[in-house]
């Protein structure tokens, strides 16, 4: 298909604090993923990331917006939206064996007999780099976390979905393991030609996944953009301090921390106002994303 695979109109959702005050962790957030790309959503923690993500695969309902996949609308739950978890312990049902939680989509989702859900279970185990024969009657305790991603990965996949949510897959990994996992989930999506939405708050790995990135501030899409333009030449000021503060390899050249201003609370207007270094009476009016070029969207006053 020539147009986008996935889209998501205007999602928004809110929760209610204690006290009553009402917070928005995703508000009007919109994007596309074509068959075959990878999408890096990028935020620092609260930033409304996962929310996003549980939105897509129909875990969290959107209180208003829309999904479309493949050019129609999706309410609930779909085979071809998978997700893998950051919690790879948790996400396994400790009682099951391996091979039973890579069966269980096989059998539920795609109607397998038992015996040919465990064959194809094997070969995914086989694929995503856990031997069948060693691995299919262990217990996740068993597994190290590297191996319990994988697990995830395998299920994941076992539905043969077309977008995959991956949601802060690495992040819980030794620095090794991530670049295994890191290859081993971009030779499946090039293999299968999966889309995929791609949740980090590190923004070293998004460059090895990603061609777009969309950063979300307070559930809030701040830029958004091909990967190189973001990264390279990041235009909002919270994308410009999340860069400054990605760690580099050589200590030697290790980035200064980026001065942060105090935090005034909420202020009305921006929402990075209360942190911005460049911020000014026209900030106290809430700036909406606009196009600086080459498909690359920005939500600050001083965009250019
Ligand atoms: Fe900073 Fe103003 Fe831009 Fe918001 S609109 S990011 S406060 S300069």
């Amino acid at each position: 298909m020539t147009g986008p695979l996935f889209q998501a109109h205007h999602l928004s959702r809110g929760f209610r604090l204690p006290g009553g005050r009402r917070l928005m962790a995703v508000d009007d957030v919109s994007f596309r993923l074509h068959q075959g790309e990878t999408l890096a959503l990028v935020g620092e923690s609260g930033s409304g990331k996962t929310t996003l993500g549980r939105m897509v695969v129909g875990l969290t309902a959107p209180q208003s917006g829309s999904l479309t996949f493949a050019g129609s609308a999706i309410r609930a739950p779909r085979r071809e939206v998978q997700m893998v978890f950051q919690d790879s312990a948790a996400a396994l049902n400790p009682r099951h064996s391996i091979g039973e939680s890579v069966m269980v989509p096989l059998v539920w989702a795609l109607g397998l007999r038992r015996p040919a859900a465990e064959a194809q279970a094997r070969a995914l185990l086989d694929r995503v780099g856990l031997a069948a024969d060693h691995f299919f009657a262990r217990l996740p305790h068993e597994l190290s976390g590297g191996q319990r991603q994988r697990v995830g990965i395998a299920r994941a996949l076992a539905p043969n979905p077309s977008v995959l949510v991956a949601d802060e897959p690495v992040s819980a990994l030794d620095v090794s393991v991530r670049a295994q996992i890191l290859l081993l989930f971009r030779e499946l999506r090039d293999e299968r030609g999966l889309a995929a939405l791609f949740i980090t708050h590190d923004l070293g790995v998004v460059r090895s996944v990603a061609q777009r990135v969309l950063v979300l501030y307070r559930g809030q899409v701040v830029e958004q953009g091909p990967v190189a333009a973001v990264m390279d030449r990041p235009r909002h000021p919270y994308s410009q301090a999340l860069r400054a503060a990605t760690p580099v390899p050589n200590p030697d050249r290790q980035r200064p921390p980026v001065p942060r201003p105090p935090d005034l609370g909420d202020l009305p207007g921006c929402a990075f106002r209360a942190r911005c270094p460049g911020a000014h009476a026209a900030c106290a009016v809430p700036p909406t994303l606009r196009a600086v070029g080459g498909d690359h969207d920005v939500a600050c006053h001083l965009a250019a």
